[in-house]
């Protein structure tokens, strides 16, 4: 499966890492939070190597649709609510800094990935008062936020929330030239980290720090994080020829869609559901039927699905990795945001290693247990994960390599993805996506 990403850019191949090495600094995984992480510290004279599994920006970072802004669903009233205004501002401010930031990087190293400034919308076609409150919260807060009645897609809807100045770009094309002056090991998988020594299938690397950029985090102890945090997964179509569409849009009804275009195509989203728990619906043939209903003469490109990791809070864990070990450092739970996440994880997690502390760090901080704001994702995350590992204990049913729960089938992208956690497989078995590591054992 190929993204509008992968099929036009072409990031020159690594090598796989020669043997054992010393760095200052590793990071695991070459998406965009890595390579940002990796991209800071080397700025500061740090030696870093990065190690990837695969190929650089060929995660979740090569399926996005790669629009940068701090307007992440309906979010800011949520965590005024759930944290109070210092830790929501904060929140704000990290994402609105990171949106003025790739802004700064692009125009200083002049790099050719369309990054072009729009405005970012969620609109409802049933609702308005929500978006209203929404747009209220997020001026308390500090960005200079608008309700809309009108908008430029092709139906009525009952009111928006604008964000302005936010930004879209080519995210491969921005990877590749971020990624060219810094060490990376492809093909190299990190099979264990003790301490300071981080384990791959191709040799050892031992270092002072350690970060974890690999999506979603597969060490099980210390950290908990499968405890914490399970994946979704939505699906993306591509239609040309279509009008250009001057802003990003995401829908917030419960069949609402994404939009955002790339010259004359457009990437239209949909069909979110916790990875492994698919809807019965097909959700390539209702993106079709949109597509085709909304813009008559497009046509379909190609489409593809991704997967991101979501907190239960709603908050990305970016700083230490647990208490226990200051110098293993993660970034991951981006609920479907990670462009902005990425570059706030970047700061944070360079700024540790270097001794600093970031302005917005807390709110992020992975070591926080939030009860008000995760009562409700804790016990549905709980009764999900009893109920895949309970069904992987039947005889003969295809289970996860990463815990044991039962895999379930996905029609759509012929994949077996994992109802707990969100490990997804190919067909034969291939490991595709983790916390799982191991292939299946149909092709071991
Ligand atoms: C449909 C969809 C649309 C989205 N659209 C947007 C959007 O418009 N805007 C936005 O902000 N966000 C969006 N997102 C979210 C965003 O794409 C992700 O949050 C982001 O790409 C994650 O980046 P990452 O670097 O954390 O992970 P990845 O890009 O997945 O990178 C992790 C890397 O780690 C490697 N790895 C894993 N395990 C190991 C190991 N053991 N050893 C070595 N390497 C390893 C993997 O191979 C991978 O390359 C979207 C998500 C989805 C699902």
């Amino acid at each position: 499966m190929k993204s509008i990403w992968n099929e036009t850019t072409i990031i020159p191949r690594r090598n796989p890492l020669p043997g054992n090495r010393k760095a200052e600094v590793v990071v695991i995984g070459a998406g965009l939070a890595g390579i940002l992480t990796a991209y800071y510290l080397s700025r500061q004279g740090k030696s870093v190597i990065v190690l990837e599994a695969d190929r650089i920006g060929g995660g979740q970072t090569g399926y996005t649709t790669a629009k940068i802004t701090s307007q992440h669903n309906l979010i800011y009233e949520k965590l005024e609510k759930t944290m109070g205004t210092t830790l929501a501002a904060q929140y704000a401010k990290a994402n609105q800094w990171a949106v003025e930031e790739y802004k700064k990087l692009v125009r200083i190293h002049k790099i050719d990935c369309h990054l072009e400034e729009k405005d970012s919308y969620l609109y409802s076609l049933k609702v308005s008062e929500v978006l209203r409150r929404e747009a209220d919260a997020a001026v308390r807060l500090g960005i200079p936020a608008t309700f809309e009645r009108e908008v430029e897609l092709p139906f009525h809807i009952s009111g928006a929330v604008r964000f302005p100045g936010q930004a879209q770009f080519h995210p491969l094309e921005f990877i590749k030239d971020m990624s060219s002056g810094l060490t990376i090991y492809e093909k190299t998988r990190v099979i264990e980290v003790k301490d300071h020594q981080v384990i791959t299938d191709k040799g050892t690397v031992t270092a002072e720090h350690i970060v974890f950029a690999c999506h979603y985090p597969f060490v099980i102890m210390p950290g908990f994080y499968f405890m914490k945090m399970y994946q979704k997964k939505s699906y993306v179509m591509e239609f040309a020829p279509v009008e250009p569409l001057s802003g990003m849009y995401l829908g917030i009804d419960q069949r609402g869609y994404s939009f955002r275009s790339v010259g004359d195509h457009l990437l239209l989203g949909y069909g979110s559901h916790r990875t492994g728990k698919p809807k019965k619906e097909n959700p390539y043939d209702v993106l079709k039927r949109t597509g085709k209903h909304l813009y008559s003469t497009a046509e379909e490109v190609r489409h593809w699905s991704a997967m991101d990791c979501m907190t239960l809070d709603s908050v990305p864990y970016i700083g230490h990795f647990s208490s226990g070990k200051p110098y293993w450092h993660v970034a991951t739970g981006f609920k479907k945001w990670g462009m902005t996440s990425s570059m706030v994880a970047a700061r944070i997690i360079s700024a540790e290693i270097l001794g600093r502390r970031t302005e917005f760090a807390e709110v992020f901080s992975p070591q926080r247990f939030r009860l008000r704001a995760s009562a409700k994702e804790l016990a549905s995350h709980t009764v999900e994960s009893v109920k895949g590992l309970s069904q992987g204990r039947i005889p003969g049913v295809v289970t996860c390599p990463h815990l044991g729960c039962r895999l379930t089938w996905n029609r759509a992208d012929k994949r077996w993805e994992c109802p707990c956690h969100g490990s997804s497989f190919e067909q034969n078995g291939k490991i595709l996506s983790g916390p799982a590591q191991r292939n299946l054992p149909f092709i071991d």
